[in-house]
């Protein structure tokens, strides 16, 4: 018999929102961390209110590139450059990083992270607006294996048709928070007034990411919800 896993949402009750609180908490115990460097860097980045990945979803980002072994991952949303430092240490040598961040406060601090970690010369911060950038690096003919989503939730959607022109066949796109701590669970009508434009969205770009023919999607309800999506190679889709 499968074992009983409840999700934590807001909208499911207490009990399952211990439950989940429970499994991550114990997921995350599993963990024997990613090294001085960034264990430092997290500590900094909570106590200065920056987000950055959660556990469970650096583990399955390790997973992921340890697997498929990208040459040019691309970043959506870099903060002060911890999942990017993250995602270099576990990448194959020779492979490159470009991530893009439009808030000032942060840029200086990632770039000086950058060059602690000893991991600059892999890494290209782009500076500005992500919906601009993707445009720009798609018109270059740029191509990734690897799409990390993680800046504003609402705009996924936005950067979905870019993002799959920067995509190669074969390549792999995760978008974090995409469960929206719960809301993404709840009727419109449960979800405060000042969400719903981004719990639309948000439910919108889950239903393009499964039905777009050219991806393959699972959606994992592991931290704030995480997709991993894996596009299709045309002559496959035609057999
Ligand atoms: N990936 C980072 C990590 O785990 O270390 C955390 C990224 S944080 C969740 C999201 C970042 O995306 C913020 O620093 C925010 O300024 C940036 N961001 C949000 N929307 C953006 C946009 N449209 N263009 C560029 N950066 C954006």
């Amino acid at each position: 018999m499968p074992a009983k896993v409840m999700i934590s949402r807001k909208a499911t009750g207490n009990d399952a929102v211990t439950d989940d609180r429970r499994i991550n908490t114990y997921l995350g115990s599993l963990s024997s961390g990613n090294g001085s460097f960034l264990d430092e860097l997290e500590r900094t980045a909570v106590l200065e209110g920056v987000p950055i990945i959660r556990p469970t979803v650096r583990s399955l980002l390790k997973v992921i590139i340890s697997g498929s072994r990208p040459k040019d991952i691309l970043e959506v949303g870099t903060a002060v450059g911890y999942s990017a430092i993250l995602m270099a240490g576990c990448m194959p040598k020779g492979s490159t990083i470009t991530t893009i961040e439009k808030y000032d406060k942060r840029i200086p601090a990632a770039k000086e992270n950058f060059k602690k970690s000893g991991y600059d010369g892999c890494i290209t911060l782009l500076e500005g607006e992500a919906a601009d950038i993707l445009k720009e690096l798609a018109g270059k003919g740029r191509k990734f294996g690897l799409i990390f989503m993680d800046a504003a939730k609402g705009q996924y959607l936005n950067f979905f048709d870019d993002v799959m022109t920067l995509l190669l066949p074969g390549g792999i796109l995760v978008s974090d928070n995409v469960m929206q701590d719960g809301d993404v669970l709840m009727s419109r009508y449960a979800v405060a007034r000042r969400d719903r434009t981004i719990h639309s969205r948000m439910r919108e770009y889950l239903y393009v990411l499964t039905h777009d023919e050219r991806l393959s999607t699972v959606i994992l309800p592991v931290d704030d919800g995480v997709s991993v999506s894996v596009k299709q190679y045309e002559t496959d889709k035609e057999t």
